[in-house]
C-alpha cells in the first residue's frame, strides 16, 4: 500500500514510538524499486522508496522533464504497491534532494497531485522534503510554506520534512529553532521530519563525526518547538556502522536515507556480471546469448547481489517485522 501524506505521519510516529528507522532507498530504476520492495517484503518492514532530480530527469522516467518523471515515478510504485503482492505493506514515497530553480514548481505541482494522464487520476508524494543546501533559511522557510500553501489551495494534505546543512557538522539549536519556528508559526501542523546536520556526510567518506547526542538533543529540542514528537531523518547514512545506526536509531532517527552505498553496490555487481558474461556477449551464437545481453540478466544478477544488502540494512534499523505495528496504527485511522 502505498502511504498518503497523514498514513506517512502515523507510521514515522510509530516508528518515532517503537524505535524504529524507516529505510529510505534513493530507487534509480523500476528494477532498483523492485528489489527494495522485495527486501522490505522479505522481511515485513515498512519502507521509503526515495526519488532525486537525477532519477526524475533519467531515462528510467522523465527522460528531461521533472514533472513527468516524477508523476511517472509514482504510477509505478502505485501500481506496484496496489498489487496483491505488496498490498499490505507499508511504502512511501519521499522526494528526496530537489534543488534548482525548478524545484519549487515541481514539488508544489507534486503536492496539488500530478495527472496519471488516465482518466483524470493524480498521484502525490508521500512526504516532501526540500534540499536547502543552496537556500539561505529564509529561502528554505519561504518553500515549505509555499509547498503547504499548494497542497491546503488544492485540498490536499501534506507532510513535510525540513533540513538544514546535513553536510555542515552538527546544527546548532537555535538555527533549528528559527527554522522550525519559521515554518510552524504559518503553516502549523505540516513538518513531521527534521533533519539537521549530526555530523554525517553525503558520500562515502569518513563518518566519524555522527553524534548520536546531537540526534537525541535534536529530537527533544524540535519537539518542543513544534508541540508534538519529530522524528529525525537521516541524511548521509552510507558507511556508517550497525553500531553507530543501532544509536542514531535509539535516539531518535525515523529514517535513514541511503544511496551512495546502495549505487555502489548495484554499479559494482552489474560491472562484475559484465566481466564474468563478456565472452558469452562477444559470441551471438552462444545459447546464452540473448539471456546475457537483455537487461534482465543483469538485472537478476544485480538483485541476487543486492537484495540481502538491503535486508540487512533493514535489520540494523531495527523495522523488520515492524509490518504489523504501521498496520495496526493505520487501521484505527
Ligand atoms: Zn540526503
Amino acid at each position: 500500500m502505498l502511504l498518503d501524506p497523514l498514513q506517512s505521519r502515523l507510521v514515522l510516529r510509530a516508528a518515532l514510538e517503537n524505535r524504529f528507522a524507516v529505510l529510505a532507498v534513493n530507487a534509480d530504476s523500476p528494477a532498483a524499486i523492485t528489489d527494495v520492495l522485495e527486501a522490505a517484503l522479505a522481511c515485513d518492514a515498512p519502507v521509503m522508496i526515495e526519488a532525486s532530480l537525477w532519477q526524475l530527469t533519467g531515462l528510467s522516467f522523465g527522460a528531461g522533464d521533472p514533472a513527468l518523471g516524477m508523476a511517472r515515478y509514482l504510477v509505478d510504485l502505485a501500481l506496484m504497491a496496489s498489487a496483491g503482492r505488496y498490498r499490505n505493506l507499508p511504502i512511501l514515497f519521499h522526494t528526496d534532494h530537489i534543488r534548482g530553480p525548478g524545484a519549487l514548481p515541481l514539488l508544489t505541482a507534486s503536492v496539488r497531485g500530478l495527472s496519471t494522464g488516465v482518466d483524470g487520476s493524480v498521484v502525490s508524494p508521500s512526504t516532501v522534503s526540500v534540499d536547502s543546501s543552496q537556500l539561505s533559511e529564509s529561502e528554505n522557510v519561504e518553500a515549505l510554506v509555499a509547498i503547504a500553501a499548494a497542497a491546503a489551495g488544492a485540498g490536499r494534505s501534506v507532510t513535510l520534512e525540513m533540513e538544514a546543512g546535513v553536510d555542515d557538522g552538527v546544527t546548532d539549536l537555535e538555527t533549528a529553532a528559527r527554522l522550525l519556528r519559521g515554518v510552524e508559526e504559518r503553516a502549523p501542523d505540516v513538518v513531521h521530519l527534521w533533519a539537521p546536520g549530526v555530523g554525517t556526510r553525503h558520500g562515502l567518506g569518513d563518518q566519524s563525526a555522527f553524534s548520536a547526542e546531537a540526534v537525541a538533543r535534536h529530537r527533544d529540542h524540535a519537539g518542543r518547538i513544534l508541540g508534538r514528537p519529530v522524528g529525525i531523518a537521516l541524511h548521509g547514512s552510507s558507511g556508517l556502522s550497525p553500531e553507530s545506526l543501532r544509536r542514531a536509531v535509539e535516539s531518535g532517527v525515523v529514517k535513514v536515507n541511503w544511496s551512495s552505498e546502495s549505487l555502489r553496490i548495484r554499479s559494482i555487481a552489474a560491472r562484475d556480471f559484465y566481466a564474468l558474461a563478456g565472452a558469452t556477449l562477444e559470441s551471438p551464437g552462444h545459447v546464452d546469448w540473448k539471456s546475457t545481453a537483455m537487461d534482465q540478466g543483469v538485472q537478476a544478477y544485480v538483485s541476487d547481489q543486492y537484495r540481502p544488502r538491503v535486508v540487512e540494512r533493514i535489520r540494523f534499523l531495527g523495522s523488520a517485522g515492524r509490518g504489523d505495528v504501521c498496520r495496526a496504527v493505520l487501521s484505527k485511522s
